[in-house]
This record gives C-alpha cells, sequence and structure tokens, in this order.
C-alpha cells in the first residue's frame, strides 16, 4: 500500500467525490501535533503475529510512531525484528517479563495484537506498567471484560485506543459523512457484509476460548461499526440466524455463517452477514434521496465505491499508519482520545455482539435499550 503525503490526500479529497460535496480542508487527524517538536510516540507491539507485522509496516512509515520495543514468546522472531526495526535489546520482552517495562522510559505505548481472549490481560498488565494501550479489534470478548480494561486504564491514567483502522480511512469517513450529514436525506436501509473463506482447522480463530466466536467477533464486527457510524447511532433492538455448518471438524466450536439485523432509532434498518465459508466484502446504504456504496470498502483494499450521483474516487491510504498517526496525535498532545476511537467504541460493539449471539442462540428479538 503507498503512504501518500499530506498534501497530496488533500488534493485528491478535495477533488474526491465527483458531484457529492467532499471536505475541502485537511481532516483534523492529518493536521500535525500542536506541540510538534518531532517527537514520536514509542510502540511496542505485543503479538508479532500476521497483523502485527502489517501494524510494524504502517508504523515504520507513519510521520508521529515508531516501532520501539516488541513483546514475543518466540526468540526467533526477537531477533529478525530486533534487526529489522533496530530495536534496542533492553525494549524486547517476553510474556513472562512484560511487565518490567512498567521501568522503561522508552516505551510510551504497548499496541496489543494477541489473539481476542488475551487482549483483558495484556490490556491490564500495559496499564498497570503506567502505559497507553491500544488494542485490537475485537477489544475483548465479552462486554465486562470490555468495562474492567476501561477502568484499569482510567485507574494507572493511562489511554486507551481500539484498533479501528477505517475510522481514518477516506472511504469509510465519507460513508460516515454521506450518512451523518444526511446529504441524501434519511437512510432508511445498510447493507454490511464481511467474510472469507477459512480452511486450516489449527487456526485459533476457530477455537472459542481463545476467538470468543466466529466470523461475528472477528469481521462481522466491521458490519456492526460500518452500521453505526453510517447512521451515527446505537441500535435498539436485534435479530439474528446462524448459517448452516457446512464443515463439522472446521466449525465444532464456532459459527460458520451468521447473518443479523438491526433496528435503529431514526428509523434505519441494518441487514448484515459475516461468514468463514465465502469472500465478501461490501458496504451499501439507501437513503430518501439516493444511494452509496463500497465494494470493497471494509478489508485493506484498494477500495471502490460511488453514489447514485457519482464515482467515489479517494486516495489508497496505508490505513495502520493513518491510524496510528491519529492516535499518537492526540496522545503527543496530552489530550483525551475521543469517544469513536477510545475503549467506549469497543465496549458498545461488544454490547452489540453479545446481543446478535443471543438473538440466534435464542431465535428472539433482543432489545439494546
Ligand atoms: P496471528 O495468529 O497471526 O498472530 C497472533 C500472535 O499471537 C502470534 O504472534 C502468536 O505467536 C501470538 N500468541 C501468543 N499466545 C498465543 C496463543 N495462546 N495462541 C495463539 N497465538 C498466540 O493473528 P493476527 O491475525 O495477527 O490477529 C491478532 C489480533 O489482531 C486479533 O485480535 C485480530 O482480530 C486482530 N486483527 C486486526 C486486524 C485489523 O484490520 N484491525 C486485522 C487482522 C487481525
Amino acid at each position: 500500500m503507498k503512504n501518500l503525503s499530506r498534501r497530496s490526500f488533500l488534493q485528491n479529497v478535495s477533488m474526491g467525490a465527483g458531484g457529492v460535496a467532499v471536505a475541502a480542508s485537511l481532516p483534523s487527524f492529518m493536521m500535525p501535533p500542536a506541540n510538534d517538536a518531532g517527537k514520536k510516540l514509542n510502540i511496542a507491539i505485543c503479538g508479532l503475529g500476521r497483523y502485527g507485522n502489517y501494524l510494524a509496516e504502517g508504523i515504520a512509515v507513519s510521520q508521529y510512531c515508531k516501532v520501539a520495543g516488541i513483546i514475543t514468546g518466540t526468540p526467533a522472531k526477537a531477533a529478525e525484528w530486533k534487526t529489522k526495526y533496530n530495536i534496542p535489546e533492553k525494549n524486547i520482552y517476553n510474556y513472562q517479563n512484560f511487565d518490567e517495562i512498567k521501568n522503561n522510559k522508552d516505551i510510551d505505548l504497548v499496541y496489543v495484537v494477541l489473539p481476542n481472549a488475551m487482549h483483558k490481560e495484556y490490556t491490564i498488565r500495559a496499564a498497570k506498567a503506567g502505559k497507553h494501550v491500544i488494542v485490537e479489534k475485537p477489544m475483548a470478548i465479552t462486554p465486562a471484560d470490555c468495562r474492567e480494561m476501561i477502568d484499569a486504564c482510567k485507574t494507572a491514567g493511562v489511554q486507551l485506543a481500539v484498533g479501528y483502522r477505517l475510522h481514518y480511512e477516506p472511504y469509510n469517513l465519507e460513508m460516515k459523512r454521506l450518512g451523518q450529514e444526511k446529504v441524501f436525506g434519511q437512510v432508511r436501509l445498510i447493507e454490511a457484509s464481511l467474510g472469507y473463506k477459512t480452511s486450516d482447522p489449527t487456526e485459533w480463530r476457530l477455537n472459542k476460548a481463545l476467538a470468543g466466536g466466529g466470523p461475528l467477533m472477528n469481521v462481522g464486527i466491521y458490519c456492526v461499526q460500518s452500521s453505526r457510524y453510517v447512521t451515527g447511532e446505537e441500535p435498539i433492538s436485534v435479530t439474528a440466524q446462524f448459517g448452516p455448518i457446512t464443515d463439522k471438524k472446521l466449525f465444532a466450536e464456532v459459527e460458520a455463517s451468521i447473518a443479523w439485523q438491526l433496528e435503529f432509532p431514526g428509523g434505519a434498518f441494518s441487514n448484515c452477514t459475516s461468514t468463514y465459508n465465502c469472500g465478501i466484502d461490501r458496504f451499501f446504504a439507501s437513503a430518501d434521496e439516493g444511494t452509496f456504496e463500497l465494494s470493497p470498502g471494509i478489508s485493506y483494499g484498494p477500495f471502490k465505491g460511488k453514489t447514485s450521483k457519482a464515482e467515489l474516487n479517494f486516495p489508497e491510504i496505508n490505513q495502520q499508519a493513518a491510524q496510528c498517526d491519529g492516535i499518537a496525535k492526540i496522545i503527543l498532545d496530552n489530550k483525551q482520545l475521543p469517544e469513536h476511537i477510545n475503549g467506549e467504541e469497543g465496549f458498545k460493539d461488544m454490547k452489540v455482539l453479545q446481543a446478535i449471539y443471543e438473538a440466534a442462540r435464542t431465535g428472539k428479538k433482543i432489545s439494546l435499550v
């Protein structure tokens, strides 16, 4: 993925959506920190798997962040990352000695990129060590765990963000703007689906204790997010249905597919699906006076989108760099993270995910108010 400069981003955004008015000024998350004296946020990545690698590559090309440390249980990975990112030995931890990070002034923030069920423990340990935290989605596996993580960070006086990369991605920001500013009138219907075919039975994502659930936890969370940010509202009720178990070995513990429907107080209805059985990546909204949609629009891109009036045309950005810079600037400025990216956002999603599972299990409409 290309990492476009702020200037080229601005040029592309202002040319943008052809026929649909788009923001003409630099988005606030791309403005330099007020105290921009070359200071970078020193990040230690906890969990060097597939997404930990994506994040490190994004951070390496970011403006305000640095891969300053790692936490890993695999000595070979420690050696590889030490060379690749020029990480001093004193900033390398394993899961046993991780708590000693409290004595390390060269680490500002721990980015937790472990299997979902481990997010809570490592977020709380990082907070107790006095480090800010970014935790990957889903924030945890129950709303109660999310609340404990929020409380631990509050008690420790550190900030907690959730790794919602699409909150910094231009196509998704435009979908949010078109919906929330009612550019095409009141949104009535949202369809969001994300899925891919899974085949490795040893993958932790198929283990309920580690993943918390199946595709809903992993990718369905994005569809809940998109429904929430297009409407700018919290859902009031949910119905849901599990899809067929197509492979008893793969899906012994988690669902293979799940569909659900959310009702919003302003009158919007959202119909979503997530699956481990096939590829799908789309996000569609229909409002009183038109439609707007992305496909692909939720994964890593490149994205494509259009409205009922025109094509959408935004730059492809490095989503991980944009997200980390957006969060870093606020922390470097000693300001509080806004609610759309802090732990409260993760908690809100987790409440909806829990209700979706309850609705699918019971066949009942579950109230969220
Ligand atoms: P992964 O399997 O590639 O990596 C997991 C890492 O955790 C590995 O380094 C592994 O060694 C380590 N680990 C430690 N204890 C483990 C245990 N008991 N079992 C399994 N692994 C263990 O997974 P990933 O794709 O990097 O996902 C990690 C987190 O990142 C998940 O919460 C996932 O939802 C999230 N994620 C987010 C995005 C995004 O776009 N924001 C994309 C992918 C993954």
